[in-house]
């Protein structure tokens, strides 16, 4: 077996290939096609600005490939099936950085929850209009219409995700929903949910509470929009980069996104066990489609008459739900523009799935149609009848919601002082996110305090078995159980 171990000195910082003798070689192997990358110089600092052309300066790998970026699904998953595991053996400085990779909920309830044990963090987000991944809210100008374009309410379990809560309400960021939702038969029948549980809704839509979150730190570095394409231990740190672009040094890293790009960025990174608990994820996708019309759309020919705001629909291939935000944001608006947000089965998504950063147009405009149609089934309209909308834009969620979990909070691989966090691990919602980024930023907070000397108790996460999460196409809301809810509601009325 080889090893590489990082020798620090005045010019350079050299990870070197060397042979050790069998009773001095580190026994952290657990996949035994890994080979085993171990950081541990302490000297001055590399220079990032020499980091792509360091040539021998580079960890020295069994197979050096070319970069994975770019790279096939197929290649990514045999690389990173290959790849060495890195062993961070430098002491924890006494005031650790912590970079977090993923500026949605989870890695900003991370970000808060390590500032709050004394732990700076920078979080590197990709988002163009804004932070929040998906709590993304819409705004189109002029005037402007607005549309919630992935997480449309949430409901709240735990008493940590509530003390967040709470904090939003207070600062009037976030009201409870008390317009109709329910769910929607095909032919235009409509039942609402009765409200057990408080659904609650960004007041100004979703995003202005990832805006929050960041606002309530001081010791967090926000940096966006920024795609780390690339992890590098060396010399006892995590280098990240854009494109070769230096983007800092860390003493851990947090993993707070996932689907395709988390698979590329784990692939070569070090971190054989991360990238294998991710790799067996699954995610579903989903069409968004965001329509405003001059009128209210008709009411539906329920026996319980009464128009809706939001509403899961049932018995219609290519619409999931479907909600008005102009009635759900701003419910003593009268006359304006109705801001539709409509989303698609999982099933639709699959069977349309292009690539989402490029749809073709006749793709854009096929989606459009079929779930405009998808619309007048549901609302029992006949075919062609529903007035067309104004403005219409559509998006694919290509890695929308989880299909399996772990059910764990968090994933640590303490050894590579690397971390992930996501609504994934715990289910499919806005709360499972908050909770998973607040669980990872105590696990690593106590890791860095302890020094890092003790990695075994760390760990946690890497070998969890996966089970298929229940619920709805647009994710799970803890304390809704629709169906009992439905019958109590529709044994109530006879
Ligand atoms: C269509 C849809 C409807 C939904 N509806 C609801 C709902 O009504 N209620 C509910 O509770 N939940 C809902 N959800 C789920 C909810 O939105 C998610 O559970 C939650 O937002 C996930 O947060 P996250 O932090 O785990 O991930 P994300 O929000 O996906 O955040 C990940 C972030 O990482 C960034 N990123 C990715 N790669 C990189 C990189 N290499 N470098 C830097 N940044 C990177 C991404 O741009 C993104 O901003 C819905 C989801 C979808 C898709």
């Amino acid at each position: 077996m080889n090893a590489c171990i990082g020798f620090g000195s005045a010019s350079a910082f050299i990870l070197q290939p060397i042979k050790i003798p069998t009773s001095q070689r580190p026994i952290l192997i657990r996949n035994p096609r890994n080979l085993t990358l171990i950081c541990r110089a302490e000297s001055k600092p590399s220079n990032p600005s020499r980091r792509n052309d360091m040539g021998g300066n580079k960890p020295t790998r069994r197979n050096p490939r070319k970069s994975s970026y770019g790279s096939s699904r197929r290649s990514i998953l045999k690389k990173s099936f290959t790849q060495e595991q890195v062993i961070f053996t430098k002491s924890v400085p006494e005031d650790p950085v912590v970079a977090i990779i993923g500026g949605g909920l989870s890695g900003l309830a991370c970000a808060l929850s390590l500032e709050k044990r004394g732990i700076r963090s920078t979080v590197f987000d990709t988002g163009l209009h804004g932070l929040g991944g998906r709590m993304a809210t819409r705004a189109i100008d002029p005037q402007p219409l607005i549309f919630d374009h992935a997480a449309q309410f949430f409901t709240v379990g735990d008493s940590r995700f509530a003390e967040l809560v709470n904090g939003w309400l207070e600062k009037g960021l976030v009201r409870q929903w008390q317009g109709p939702i329910g769910e929607l038969e095909a032919g235009g029948c409509f039942v609402p949910l009765p409200s057990l549980s408080p659904r609650y809704i960004g007041v100004n839509g979703m995003r202005p509470l990832a805006d929050s979150i960041l606002s309530e730190t001081s010791m967090v570095n926000m940096v966006r929009p920024c795609w780390i394409s690339k992890l590098e231990p060396f010399n006892g740190m995590w280098h990240l980069s854009e494109n070769g672009k230096p983007r800092g040094q860390f003493d851990a890293i947090v993993i707070a996104h996932n689907g395709k790009c988390a698979n590329r960025l784990l692939a070569s990174s070090g971190l054989p066990l991360i990238a294998r608990q991710m790799k067996k994820l699954e995610l579903s996708s989903i069409w968004a489609l965001l329509a405003a019309f001059e009128d209210p759309l008709p009411t539906p020919n329920s026996r319980i008459s009464t128009a809706f705001e939001g509403a899961f629909v049932k018995g219609v291939d290519s619409v999931s739900w479907m909600a008005n935000n102009t009635k759900k944001l701003f419910p003593s608006q009268s006359g304006g523009p109705h801001c539709w947000t409509f989303f698609s089965t999982a099933a639709y998504g699959k069977r349309n799935k292009v690539p989402q950063e490029n749809i073709p147009n006749a793709t854009a405009e096929k989606v459009i149609e079929g779930m405009l149609e998808g619309v007048e089934i549901a609302l029992g309209l006949s075919k062609g009848s529903l007035t067309r909308p104004f403005y219409t834009r559509v998006q694919l969620w290509g890695a929308a919601l989880p299909t399996n979990s772990p059910g764990i909070p968090c994933v640590f691989d303490p050894q590579g002082r690397a971390g992930i966090c996501g609504d994934w691990l715990l289910g499919s919602s806005l709360e499972a996110a908050a909770l998973s980024g607040m669980a990872l930023a105590n696990h690593i907070s106590d890791y860095l305090q302890s020094g890092g000397s003790r990695p075994d108790e760390f760990a946690i996460g890497l070998h969890d078995a996966f089970q298929p999460i229940e619920g709805h196409d647009i994710g799970q809301f803890p304390g809704l159980e629709f169906k009992e809810q439905v019958a109590e509601f529709l044994s109530s009325k006879t």
